[in-house]
């Protein structure tokens, strides 16, 4: 006889017994590979079916586990078909209401059935009711016994069930617990002790076992002290992460770039105005950094309009002084064509060459480009991701910025140093960005760069007045941008829409456009959206920045960088549909001249509290971190840093806003692991990250 091996908890889900490659398909889908990722899926939610509940206890809004005899079932003709069965137990009575059903399950429902169900308890129109319940028919006089332990609700994929979950799960568990020694502990015992932690195959088995006398409350709230122990341990891999890259990248050689001997100082004396000391401070650490033999890795924040272009500026140069290149990305054409403009403005006088390459170049400028990049030293180029492309190979990139850092991540920061990687130099790296990023993502987010903040506007800036009002004012306010034109000064109209579709949001610009063109016919009016060409869209802006435009209906591509100071009154339509910190920043684009200015946001009633909640912060502060703060607060760490990617984490369980009071201890922890265990440092960011940090590295 062929006594079968155990397997190891690092083989293959597939050496587990039943798993046919469907199955093992869908486990992949939900990340699941080898047998110890399954200890790794962690339960979303537990519900109690170790004992069962009285009918007449039964609470509208809460999950219910009970049995009882079926006294009545019968198909109710309504709006919607649907199949009711009634159960009492002799306390009380409650009702099952099926929409969608078969005829054998009809058939099985019968009178003097014992049946047993779980469900959400509601209210319905004569009593309470349970839709769709998960139930089992019971036999009478055979008594099925009840749960011993809390039954965990796992993350799922379509065809997967959760018994299903639940028994493979299992059979983990019992390879786990024949040695604990399975699975590595890498949190050394001093920390378990000092942080007063579980340790991780006890944590592992209570959460998913989680027995009888568990506090309930707290294992949903995932305030356990077992889930305490996993969501430590998962913020550290993050953060161990971060400060890998850091710590790999710093290891590295970098150009050294000396402080400037005249570009700089020529630079200012041109400059129209003076900078302001929060700029000068910002300025001399990033000359700093780039003095030294490591790359620069920092983050520069700054409010709206604080000021960021021209640190870029600086920072160039002193890179440029040496003969080296710069390149500068952008999330969107229109900044790179603005940023392009204000560069070539300021360095053609000092006989620096700036290029712009974005996608939509024709591919005879595009070689053109691709050549000076590949031949010239010193030379700027501005640009949107365009710049990751493959044809594009840098003869000697010594400083790379990204502008506007909200809305890359992590990996599109990195496919660009690499690409800079020459002769085993690596580029400096300044990342900058206009949302104020709440402390608590920094930590997280950025954790691999050094922070510096501009916290000072430029002097004789007036805080824009934003007010809220109802779509049904949308009149007057049209009447509005009339007076603000007669005046001398520019409008913007900001369209949004929930569908991200270019040719929809292209479509209501022109709807907009349209009718207000009917309704304002002496104003200039002129729009601007994602589907124009380089050219159009570079026509348009610059018709408005002279002026020769005074109405601009605009999507919100507009949102980063436009700089305007002229335009005095900014009108966005259903502004409930945006992020607080996109709010933030389109209405950056105003307050930027010497005059009051005025944001009017128009929202679709009715309004939800939420949204009226969000409305009232931007009518009430002008300060971006308070914003960014309250964004995080209402709507969590995707939103605040734009809506897909953006550096933020998929976490396992850990969760930024309920377990940000975590975060500075793990700051703690990972210098101490870094020093003392190296070895587990690598162990838990394979453990926690996998394949995404493999990605990571390329
Ligand atoms: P942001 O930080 O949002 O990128 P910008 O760099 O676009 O801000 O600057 C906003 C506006 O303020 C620009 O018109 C810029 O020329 C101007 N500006 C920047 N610094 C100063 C300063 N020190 N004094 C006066 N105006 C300034
Ligand atoms: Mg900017």
């Amino acid at each position: 006889m062929i006594i079968k091996k155990q397997p190891s908890l690092s083989d293959p889900i597939t050496s587990l017994t039943g798993i046919g490659p469907r199955l093992q398909e869908r486990l992949m889908h939900i990340g699941i590979d080898r047998i110890q990722d399954l200890l790794f899926h962690l339960p979303y939610r537990y519900i109690d079916r170790t004992r069962l509940i009285s009918l007449g206890e039964l609470k509208a809004g809460e999950d219910a586990y009970f049995q009882g005899e079926i006294e009545l079932t019968q198909i109710r003709y309504g709006k919607r078909r649907s199949l009711l069965c009634r159960i009492s137990d002799g306390t009380g009575a409650v009702i099952l209401r099926f929409f969608y059903f078969s005829k054998s399950q009809q058939n099985k429902l019968q009178r003097g059935q014992l049946i047993r169900c779980y469900g959400k308890v509601r209210r319905g129109s004569s009593s309470l009711e349970i839709i769709h319940p998960e139930y089992r028919l019971l036999e009478s006089g055979v008594d099925v016994e009840l749960e011993k332990q809390l039954t965990a609700v796992y993350p799922s994929t379509e065809g997967l069930q959760q018994p299903r979950i639940r028994k493979l799960i299992e059979q983990a568990l019992v390879i786990l617990n024949s040695d604990k020694k399975n699975i590595n502990e890498l949190l050394p015992q001093e920390i378990l002790l000092e942080q007063d932690l579980p340790t991780l195959a006890d944590a592992l088995e209570y959460v998913h076992r989680a027995p009888i006398t568990a506090d309930l409350q707290s294992l949903i709230d995932e305030k356990h002290p077992t889930q305490k122990r996993l969501i430590i341990e998962e913020l550290l891999a993050h953060q161990l992460s971060l400060l890998k890259l850091r710590n790999e990248l710093k290891k590295e050689k970098s150009p050294i770039f000396n402080k400037s001997q005249y570009l700089v100082s020529e630079f200012l004396k041109k400059l129209s105005f003076k900078l302001t000391n929060a700029q000068k401070n910002a300025f001399k650490i990033i000359a700093s950094d780039l003095n030294a033999n490591s790359a620069m890795l920092r983050l520069l924040q700054g409010d709206v309009g604080s000021g960021k272009t021209v640190i870029a500026a600086l920072a160039t140069l002193q890179v440029i002084e040496q003969n080296y290149q710069v390149a500068i990305m952008v999330p969107t054409e229109l900044l790179a064509e603005q940023h392009y403009k204000n560069f070539s403005v300021w360095f053609e006088p000092l006989n620096i060459e700036t290029v712009l390459l974005t996608g939509k170049l024709k591919k005879s400028i595009r070689n053109l480009i691709e050549e000076k990049l590949k031949n010239k030293k010193s030379i700027v180029v501005i640009g949107t991701h365009a710049l990751f492309q493959e044809s594009i190979i840098f003869s000697k990139l010594g400083l790379v910025i990204i502008d506007e850092q909200h809305r890359f991540g992590v990996h599109q920061r990195l496919a660009l140093i690499e690409k800079g990687k020459q002769y085993d130099e690596y580029p400096h790296q300044l990342i900058m960005t206009a949302t104020p990023i709440p402390r608590t993502l920094t930590m997280t987010a950025y954790a691999d760069l050094d922070h510096s903040i501009i916290d000072e506007l430029p002097p004789g800036r007036i805080p824009v007045n934003t007010s809220v009002h109802s779509n049904q004012r949308r009149n007057e306010i049209i009447d509005r941008i009339k007076n603000v034109c007669d005046e001398g000064r520019q409008v913007y109209w900001v369209c949004t829409l929930i569908d991200e579709s270019e040719s929809l949001q292209c479509e209501t610009v022109v709807a907009t456009s349209e009718h207000l063109k009917q309704k304002l016919k002496k104003i200039n009016t002129g729009m601007i959206h994602g589907r124009m060409k380089a050219n159009e869209k570079e026509a348009i802006m610059k018709d408005f920045k002279e002026g020769k435009i005074n109405l601009l209906v605009a999507t919100t591509v507009i949102e980063v960088g436009v700089d305007v100071p002229n335009a005095s009154l900014m009108i966005i339509d259903n502004a409930e549909r945006l992020g607080l910190s996109q709010l933030h920043q389109l209405r950056g684009r105003i307050g930027r001249g010497n005059e009051k200015s005025h944001c009017i946001l128009i929202y679709q009633s009715p309004l939800s509290n939420l949204a009226k909640e969000r409305l009232e912060i931007m009518r009430t502060t002008n300060d971006g971190f308070v914003i960014a703060e309250k964004d995080l607060e209402l709507r969590g760490p995707g939103e605040v840093l734009g809506t897909r990617q953006a550096g933020i984490p998929d976490f396992r369980i850990a969760n930024l806003k309920r377990d940000s009071y975590l975060l500075s201890k793990i700051q703690r922890i990972a210098t101490q692991l870094i020093e003392r265990n190296p070895k587990n440092v690598e162990l838990l960011i394979k453990r926690w990250l996998g394949k995404k940090h493999e990605y990571s590295n390329v």
